[in-house]
């Protein structure tokens, strides 16, 4: 099996590998399934015809291009030119959908009858019931029983738009217990069915998968940046991370730029070392997760350790593998905010620029005061989603 990397680039190898990381590490039952979406992604994707329809659907569907904005009163504030690249305006209110529109387009060119996702908080899930319906396409959304008694928003969305929302008994109820299920869903149904994975994570080619389909987010920043300063390259691109897509298309096409720094942001939850985090690299060692080699929170004796975040998005306990790689080579910069941290930078966002974050999203703005950004320098920030989803949370801050 090849480890090392082609070319001098921080791309998947031809096997998945970003250095030591990716790969597939699956059941036998689940090799067949795994091999008939590596041996036909690329050639399907690559495809005139497939480019077509997908530019077309993120066009006229989806919004895209989404604006690049100069948040004027925030640069000012923080002495530098901060731009937001707005995801939370994409159809359904974050970047998930960029992934879910190619993936529904490549299940339909497998001659798959139906499509499986696994849910946390239900956005994954909305997102792929939304271009179910659009294709008339059957779908099932396995999501942990304890979240479904959570989010119930979402759940009333995915059922509004036809899908079948089915609970994860198991366990803690939760995400883990939900993509086992999926999984298995999978495993027995393999002729007909294409599991839809949410983020850069999984076995390979998921996460160059799903990072290409993100990867529309710098394609576009790169000549909307051009536009408004004259010049494609920012000094900073900034965007938080859970299982990392959102920084994965914010980062595409700047990987080999080494003049543009990389910044990922993890969830801390309640502190790095309170025993409530989500901050995976400062947390985490090298191990399988989900089918692929890369860093996760677990103990001495491989247990996964529970994540804790105030962001449903960001509660995940890895990092997709090319995140695990640009952390261990340096490319990448990993800070971390705190659920606090993350709370104020919403605020602080909404009452300066009259836009309200996602939580998720506002872990990468409350990084800026440690950036060191100067006056001449320009920094992206990657605003994955809105936060009408998060208004429960938010209404407990303000008195
Ligand atoms: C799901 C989600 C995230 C986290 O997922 P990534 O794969 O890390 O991007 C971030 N922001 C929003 C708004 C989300 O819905």
């Amino acid at each position: 099996m090849e480890t090392v990397q082609e070319k001098n680039s921080y791309q998947a190898s031809s096997q998945g590998y970003y250095g030591t990381f990716g790969g597939a590490f699956i059941p036998e039952m689940l090799y067949p399934n795994v091999e008939e979406l590596r041996e036909n992604y690329l050639q399907i994707i690559s495809a005139p015809s497939f480019k077509k329809e997908y530019d077309d659907l993120l066009k006229n569907y989806v919004g895209r291009p989404t604006p690049l904005y100069r948040a004027n009163r925030l640069s000012e504030k923080y002495g530098t030119n901060i731009f937001l690249k707005r995801e939370d305006l994409c159809h359904t209110g974050a970047h998930k959908v960029n992934n879910t529109i190619g993936q529904i387009l490549l299940a339909q060119k497998l001659g798959k009858k139906r499509v499986v996702a696994e849910t946390g908080a239900g956005q994954h899930g909305v997102a792929t019931a939304t271009v179910c319906a659009l294709m008339n396409i059957e779908c099932i959304v396995y999501m942990g029983e304890l979240d479904i008694e959570r989010q119930a928003p979402n759940v009333a969305r995915m059922k509004m738009l036809g899908a079948e929302v089915r609970p994860a008994t198991c366990g803690s109820r939760t995400l883990k217990d939900a993509t086992n299920e999926a999984m298995r869903h999978w495993i027995n149904n393999p002729v007909d069915t294409h599991y839809i994975i949410g983020s850069v994570v999984g076995p390979h080619p998921y996460p160059d998968m799903v990072a290409r389909f993100q990867s529309v987010i710098s394609e576009e920043i790169k000549w909307q940046l051009k536009e408004q300063t004259g010049k494609e390259n920012p000094d900073y691109v900034i965007a938080c991370v859970g299982g990392g897509s959102n920084a994965a298309g914010a980062f595409y096409h700047y990987l080999d730029d080494l003049d543009t720094k990389l910044v990922a942001v993890e969830a801390a939850g309640q502190g790095i070392s309170s025993g409530h985090s989500a901050a995976t690299t400062a947390l985490g060692t090298p191990g399988v997760l989900h089918g692929s080699r890369t860093i996760l929170m677990q103990t001495e004796d491989g247990q996964v350790v529970e994540p804790f975040s105030i962001s449903a998005g960001l509660d995940y306990p890895g990092i997709g593998p090319q995140h695990a790689y640009l952390y261990e080579s340096g490319r990448g910069t990993f800070l971390s905010a705190t659920d606090e941290e993350a709370v104020a930078a919403a605020f602080e966002l909404t009452r300066m620029e009259g836009i309200i974050p996602a939580l998720e999203s506002s872990h990468a703005l409350a990084v800026l005061n440690k950036l060191g950004a100067t006056a001449n320098e320009t920094v992206v920030i990657n605003l994955s989603g809105r936060g009408d989803k998060d208004m429960a949370t938010y209404m407990k801050y303000i008195n």
